[in-house]
C-alpha cells in the first residue's frame, strides 16, 4: 500500500545540514500493524512525516497505492505525541473530532454520525461536550486518536503518542489501537521507543538504526490475536522477539556512543 524508494532526507544544505534519512526502501501492506523502535533522533519522526507528505524527500520517491505522495495524501490520518498542543482548546471534544472532516465529507448529517462512532469506539461516549482541559491526558489522547479515526483513513500514522502516559491507560490504549485495526481495517505505523510497545503490537517490527536511520532489521512477530497484556507477554516467542529488538538496539547504540567518543576525541 505504502512504498519507500530509497528515500534520502536532509535538514539544511548538502554541507553542513543534518542527514536524518539516508536511502531508506520498504513497504508497508495493507491492514499491517507495523512498528519502528529506534534511538532518539535517529530519524523516526522525519520518516513519519516523509510517509505523511508533510517532508518531501531529498531523493528517493514514496508511493501510496501506485501514486506518488506529493502532498498529505487523503487517505492517511497522523496522531502526534504531543496531544495537548494537538487539540484546540477553544474546542469541544465533538468539534475537535469534526474539524478536520469540514474538508473531507462536507454534509453534516455524515459528519455527525462518523464522529460519534468515532468517539463510542475510544470509549468517551458521553464526553463529547466536554473541553479538552476537562479531560485526564489518556483521555485527550483518545480524543486525538478518535479524530484520526473519523477521518476513515487509510492509513493511520502514530508517533510515540503514549510516550507521556502512565502505564495502565497505556495498556489500554495499546489495546484499543489493536481493536481500531481489526474494526476499522486501517494501516498502522507505530513508532515508539518502548520495546515491548513494539512487540505488543506488531506484525512486523522495523528496528531502526542511528541517523541517518536505516532499517537495522525488519522482524515478523507472529504471535496469536487477539493479544493480551498479560498472556501475550508471557508467551516464549514475545520474549525471543523483545529480546531480539534489544540487543540489536544496545548494539547500535553502543556504537553511536563510541563514534561519539571518537569524533570528540579526535
Ligand atoms: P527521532 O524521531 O528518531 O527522534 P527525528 O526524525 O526527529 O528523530 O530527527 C532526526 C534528526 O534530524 C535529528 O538529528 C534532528 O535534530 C534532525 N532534525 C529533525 N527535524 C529537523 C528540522 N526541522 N531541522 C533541522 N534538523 C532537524
Ligand atoms: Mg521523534
Amino acid at each position: 500500500m505504502l512504498t519507500l524508494k530509497n528515500v534520502s532526507r536532509r535538514y539544511g544544505d548538502a554541507r553542513t545540514g543534518t542527514l536524518a534519512v539516508s536511502d531508506l526502501s520498504f513497504e508497508i501492506g495493507s491492514n499491517e500493524v507495523v512498528t519502528m523502535v529506534g534511538p532518539s533522533g535517529c530519524g523516526k519522526t522525519t520518516v513519519l512525516k516523509l510517509m505523511a507528505g508533510l517532508l518531501s524527500p531529498t531523493d528517493g520517491s514514496i508511493e501510496i497505492d501506485g501514486r506518488p505522495v506529493v502532498r498529505p495524501p487523503e487517505e492517511i490520518a497522523l496522531v502526534f505525541q504531543d496531544y495537548v498542543n494537538s487539540l484546540y482548546p477553544w474546542m469541544t471534544v465533538a468539534q475537535n473530532v469534526d474539524f478536520p472532516l469540514r474538508r473531507k465529507a462536507p454534509e453534516r448529517a455524515i459528519r455527525r454520525e462518523r464522529v460519534k462512532t468515532a468517539i463510542d469506539s475510544v470509549g468517551l461516549g458521553g464526553f463529547e461536550d466536554h473541553y479538552p482541559w476537562q479531560l485526564s491526558g489518556g483521555m485527550q489522547q483518545r480524543v486525538a486518536i478518535a479524530r484520526g479515526l473519523a477521518y476513515q483513513p487509510k492509513m493511520l500514522l502514530m508517533d510515540e503518542p503514549f510516550g507521556a502516559l502512565d502505564a495502565q491507560t497505556r495498556a489500554d490504549l495499546e489495546d484499543l489501537v489493536l481493536r481500531v485495526r481489526d474494526t476499522f481495517g486501517v494501516t498502522i505505523v507505530f513508532v515508539t521507543h518502548d520495546i515491548d510497545e513494539s512487540v505488543y503490537l506488531a506484525d512486523r517490527v522495523l528496528v531502526m538504526g542511528p541517523r541517518p536511520t536505516f532499517i537495522e532489521a525488519d522482524l515478523p512477530v507472529v504471535l496469536p490475536s487477539p493479544r493480551d497484556q498479560i498472556e501475550t507477554k508471557e508467551l516464549a516467542e514475545f520474549a525471543r522477539v523483545r529480546g531480539d529488538v534489544y540487543r540489536r538496539i544496545r548494539r547500535s547504540s553502543e556504537a553511536m556512543r563510541t563514534e561519539a567518543t571518537r569524533t570528540v576525541t579526535a
